[in-house]
């Protein structure tokens, strides 16, 4: 590479995995960051890009207010009609290593606009904020020299479950010895000795192969790598999560507390006289279903179940029809979102195959999404709770918006998540490994209805507690200032 020799604004290359949950929050951090003037070179799939151009172009335009804002495209080598959702998300690994490392690591050497153009004032990129989860990122930016730092789209209590993960193996706590295991309290993940059972750690340890499982190792390997990081980005707040956060200092003493991103987004626009930063920010990877809005607008105060699964998740058909049973039975009002991959073996999606019940009582209390605006969703009036898979940035959205939360966590650190909200943070429950009609109405009942006031009580503290760290002199909203302060030194 060449050497740089200007005095412009530090260059920040951010490389997130490419699926939805970890655009959607390394972008945020990418207009952060442009906002306050440092260069950003924003490295998205070609797959990805072409969907944010064609779902997400007012949001696009945005970027293109910060002058020192780049997107650069790369393929993620799997084929264009591949799924990129469900289990085969996993393969994207593989893809990446192979066909996409090498061309990262030829666009740092070669491509002029990365490095200090003679005449301009941008410099060679002068740190990379890698996803966390992207090795292969952190392992190119060591050869060259450049400074990394990890970003994770997990939550804190996440990240501690994996990084103990050896550590229980070691000590005979794993593998989990068969279905009757699972309420087993584990006592060697520090912090969480008295509430973490067998079925709250991440998926992944649910293999009797705990040595050798390629998912569990992939995700361990990367998290036990961090500590060799220059710095690790957290999308948390220190008030959510300031126990967890002390054990892991104890392994990566330079973190920076972050969160939630999406309302320091919207409270970094207060006062600046740059108006691009939005409480909105949408990033969105499929067609949003504005219509949700006006139907939202009709119903009373506090009475509508919001039910999503993110954007990765897939379910069968009898999973789906067990909740739609539930929701319907509940008599409660619904907005549920339903992609259109979402649903395998799908025929309840055929209108003449839907029982006439579940017809009748979607027709009268319910509505049924692609894909929706989630953040105003969440802050709509009309909504009472959140039926949620309990993905990283749902919960935090949730959070914000001072929601509770009734958890069916799916995969990976989901399943950590919802045992945080229920048992530590108490914004509601977890209905984890169970898919039972009566269990979601009887559940659906007591959050929005039976147990509401006691939910209410923690969720509104909660929500004041997340906008304060967002907010000027807030925890999070100082440790913004000094990571972009400590960005500044680097490479100069
Ligand atoms: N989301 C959205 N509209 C929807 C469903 C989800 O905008 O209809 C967004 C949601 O706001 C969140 C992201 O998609 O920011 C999902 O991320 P999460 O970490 O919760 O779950 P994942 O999709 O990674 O499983």
């Amino acid at each position: 590479m060449e050497e740089d020799t200007k005095a412009g604004p530090p260059h920040v290359l951010i490389f997130p995995f490419p699926v939805q949950g970890h655009v959607n929050s390394m972008l945020k951090l990418a207009e952060l960051l442009a906002h306050a003037g440092l260069h950003i070179t924003f490295l998205n799939t070609d797959h990805n890009h072409d969907r944010l151009v064609r779902y997400s172009p007012d949001n696009l335009a945005r970027f293109s207010g910060f002058p020192g804002f780049q997107f650069k495209i790369i393929p993620d080598g799997l084929p264009a009609d591949h799924p990129r959702a469900g289990e085969r998300v996993m393969e994207m690994f593989n893809s990446l290593n192979s066909v996409t490392k090498p061309l990262f690591k030829e666009m740092l050497f070669t491509d002029h606009e990365l490095q200090s153009i003679p005449g301009s004032n941008r410099r060679a990129v002068s740190c990379i904020i890698a996803d966390g989860i992207l090795s292969f990122a952190i392992d190119v930016g060591n050869e060259l020299g450049i400074p990394v730092i990890h970003f994770r789209t997990i939550g804190a209590c996440s990240f501690w479950a994996y990084f103990c993960i050896p550590d229980l193996v070691e000590a005979g706590e794993l593998p989990i010895r068969g279905n009757e295991d699972m309420d087993r309290i584990l006592k060697r993940v520090p912090g969480m000795e008295t509430f973490i059972r067998c079925r709250d750690l991440p998926s992944f340890c649910r293999t009797k192969n705990i040595l050798a499982d390629p998912n569990l190792q992939l995700f361990v390997d990367q998290t036990r790598q961090t500590p060799g990081a220059r710095a690790l980005i957290l999308n948390t707040f220190e008030e959510l999560e300031g126990p967890v956060l002390s054990q892991i200092r104890t392994q990566c003493p330079q973190i920076y507390t972050i969160g939630p991103l999406h309302a320091l987004v919207k409270y970094r626009s207060v006062g600046s006289k740059t108006t691009s930063l939005q409480s909105q920010s949408l990033n969105s990877l499929f067609e949003v279903d504005r219509n949700c809005m006006t139907w939202l607008d009709a119903q009373p105060l506090k009475s509508v179940i919001y039910v999503s699964f993110g954007s990765i998740k897939k379910m069968t058909n009898e999973e789906m029809r067990e909740f739609w049973y539930g929701l319907v039975n509940s008599k409660k009002r619904f907005l549920w979102v339903i992609r259109l991959d979402m649903v395998d073996g799908k025929d309840g999606g055929d209108d003449d195959q839907i029982p006439s019940e579940l017809a009748e009582g979607t027709r009268e209390r319910g509505y049924i999404a692609d894909w929706v605006p989630q953040e105003e969703v969440l802050a709509h009036q009309a909504i009472g709770g959140f039926f949620t898979h309990s993905g990283w940035n749902s919960t935090l959205e949730s959070i914000v918006a001072g929601v509770p939360m009734l958890c069916w966590p799916c995969s990976a650190d989901q399943q950590p998540n919802s045992r945080f909200v229920s048992e530590v943070w108490k914004l509601g429950m977890d209905m984890k490994d169970v898919c039972n009609r009566t269990v979601v109405e009887k559940m659906v009942n007591d959050l929005i209805v039976n147990r509401r006031d006691e939910f209410m009580k923690s969720t509104v503290e909660m929500a004041r507690l997340a906008r304060e760290s967002a907010s000027k002199g807030g925890s999070s909203y100082c440790n913004l200032d000094r990571l972009i302060k400590d960005i500044s030194l680097m490479g100069v």
